[in-house]
């Protein structure tokens, strides 16, 4: 509520990061439940713009490419929540005219917005990533619940990842993904041998088995190398070729996913997807998946979290972490798996 107006009108400046928009997500499912007939617009960047466009609590999602000159909604019932942390975006959402802005005051940002919330205050209190989002949205709308991040695949969507497996003759019962990259820089990577040796034993050790690689454009090296040196005809990669709506949907056709912390960690948490998420110099406590079916293992050392995105020393953190550790967890998470019919 805007002085004690309901809100009709909920805008979104969106953030950056696939990550944080789907952490994002759990306020708008929140949102939604609580108030299901306002209508949610999100602003969104290009790179974020189809993770929105797969939720099934937001009605509707605006590329910020394309409204330069559209006018929204200025009346008592609208308001926009400022979900990024920058300067730039408070400066972009005034410079749009979106109505009524609230976000955290940082980097002097306060000039462009009409209500602010204390970042720092927040900060100290050492909570989940989504706590940010929700009590950004609770100082406009008042108390919401908090839920996990959902995504809803469409059906031509999932046709279209059915035939990326046709295609590449993947037709086992049990598909395992796995994200070796991270946007964010190597020292979120897990050593690349190290899942080469994982995949060489779960082609060994799990019956009926296939294992997707995902990557990016960015990150494709790594899958490249990791599938070269794994050379096996039930092993197939992205390539970093798929959309992200293209690899979302390939991802809700597998059973279980490994991943390090990255975008792609938090899209199989928002699947409901069962899994492992490997973490290093990161804070699971602030940025772990938010699904009771994703296990987070880490190898507790001293410089973690240093939240660094290159390793300035022998990245002991990911190093000891081994595949020893991680395969019986992953053997054990995969029994018991009911596989859906292709
Ligand atoms: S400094 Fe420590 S926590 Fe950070 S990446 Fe290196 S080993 Fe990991």
């Amino acid at each position: 509520m805007v002085d004690s107006v309901p809100i009709s009108d909920l805008y979104i400046y969106g953030v950056n990061w696939i990550g944080d928009a789907i952490v994002s997500l759990a306020t708008l499912e929140g949102v939604r439940e609580t108030f299901p007939d306002t209508r949610i617009t999100v602003i969104s960047s290009s790179r974020t713009l189809d993770v929105y466009s797969l939720s099934p609590s937001i009605s509707s999602v605006l590329s910020r490419a394309n409204i330069e000159n559209k006018q929204f909604r200025r009346a008592s019932g609208a308001a926009t929540l400022c979900f990024p942390l920058s300067f730039r975006s408070a400066f972009d959402a005034w410079r749009l005219k979106l109505p009524h802005r609230v976000g955290y005051a940082s980097e002097c940002r306060s000039l462009f917005l009409d209500r602010t919330l204390d970042y720092k205050v927040w900060k100290d209190r050492h909570l989940h990533q989504a706590s940010y989002y929700r009590e950004l949205a609770e100082s406009v709308l008042g108390p919401i619940p908090q839920r996990n991040p959902r995504l809803r695949i469409p059906e031509a969507l999932i046709e279209g990842a059915r035939q990326f497996l046709k295609n590449n003759r993947i037709d086992s019962a049990l598909r395992i993904a796995i994200n070796p990259g991270a946007f964010f820089g190597s020292a979120k990577m897990w050593p690349t041998r190290y899942y080469q040796s994982l995949i060489q034993r779960i082609l060994k050790e799990i019956p009926d088995v296939s294992v997707i690689l995902f990557s990016g454009e960015k990150d494709k090296s790594v899958t490249r190398e990791i599938s070269e040196a794994v050379n096996s005809p039930r092993v197939v990669s992205t390539d970093g070729q798929l959309p992200l709506k293209e690899s979302i949907a390939l991802l809700s056709q597998c059973h279980y996913l490994v991943s390090n912390d990255s975008g792609m960690m938090h899209i199989g948490a928002a699947l409901s997807m069962k899994g492992i998420a490997l973490f290093g110099p990161t804070d699971s406590v602030a940025t772990g998946p938010m699904s009771d079916r994703t296990r987070i293992l880490s190898h507790p050392v001293s410089c973690s979290p240093c939240l660094l995105r290159e390793c300035p020393i022998d990245h002991r953190c990911m190093e000891l972490l081994t595949p020893e550790t991680v395969f019986p967890i992953l053997r054990e998470g995969i029994l018991g798996i009911k596989t859906p019919s292709s």
